[in-house]
């Protein structure tokens, strides 16, 4: 019970400072201040300074590239203040899995091997999108087609050096915590191989970001300036015409699946 009052106390206050830097909007607020006090009632310090390491710099990465990519983060479906909706899609499927390793429903070492993949996945996509955003080339995943920036679906080398090194990142600081956490004590969430088994994580859970971008997720088209968006009402005030994709698959949809794919993909290649 401590944990939980310790977590709520936590997680509000750390949701508080990120709603004042408008790195999450109100609803991103109240969201991340769930998801933070289950990681910390669930996880403790491991899994909270776990989820720490993917907000922390991914929100500072986005406030560096706000002004090379102003024009871009117009084309995108959302500011830069993170809502409910993207911070569940990055830290809801983690949750679910430490509520349900507090509750003993699954093996300890699964979970830590899960939430590390799929912190991954969202860290690892987070940076590809905000250094990748600068690339001058990139391409379309499936296609090989140059694409403009800030499309829906393209890659470049520089994104993908980016979704390595983040999901390498996430499993570094991981191994480090669980050190000294009570869930470390497993064989399978060791140091020496749980940045790499991150790495490939996040990394491919990352290329399934940008190929269910470039052929699922729902993309707009704006007839007035004719270009493509996620928007549904573009900047120009023009509403949005469907161009291609599923209704129902946003670009929340598509994060949310990757941290599952990050997850079992680390469960897979540790476990
Ligand atoms: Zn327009």
């Amino acid at each position: 019970m401590a944990h939980w009052i310790w977590g709520l106390g936590l997680a509000g206050a750390i949701a508080g400072v990120a709603y004042r830097a408008r790195a999450l909007s109100r609803s991103g607020a109240v969201a991340a201040w769930v998801v933070g006090t289950v990681f910390f009632a669930c996880g403790g310090w491991w899994a909270t300074g776990v989820l720490l390491a993917f907000f922390l710099p991914s929100s500072l990465l986005s406030a560096l590239g706000r002004s090379r990519k102003a024009p871009l983060i117009l084309e995108y479906a959302k500011g830069n203040a993170r809502d409910w909706g993207q911070v569940l899609a990055n830290g809801g499927a983690a949750a679910g899995v430490l509520l349900a390793m507090g509750k003993g429903l699954i093996p300890r070492e699964w979970g830590c091997l899960f939430v590390t993949g799929a912190l991954a996945a969202a860290t690892a996509d987070t940076w590809a999108t905000e250094v990748g955003g600068l690339a001058l080339t990139p391409r379309l995943i499936t296609t090989g087609r140059r694409v403009p920036r800030g499309t829906s679906g393209a890659i470049s080398g520089l994104g993908v050096a980016a979704s390595l090194l983040g999901g390498m990142w996430i499993g570094g600081v991981s191994a480090l915590l669980l050190r000294w956490s009570p869930f470390g004590g497993n064989s399978l969430c060791r140091g020496d191989v749980l940045w790499w088994v991150a790495g490939l994580a996040g990394l491919s859970a990352s290329l399934v970001d940008s190929w269910l971008g470039a052929t699922v997720q729902r993309v707009y088209w704006c007839p007035h300036c004719e270009k493509e968006t996620e928007r549904q009402i573009h900047r120009c005030g023009t509403p949005t015409l469907p161009l291609r994709g599923w209704s129902w698959c946003s670009n929340d949809v598509v994060n949310f699946i990757a941290t599952l794919v990050g997850g079992i993909m680390a469960v897979t290649l540790g476990g």
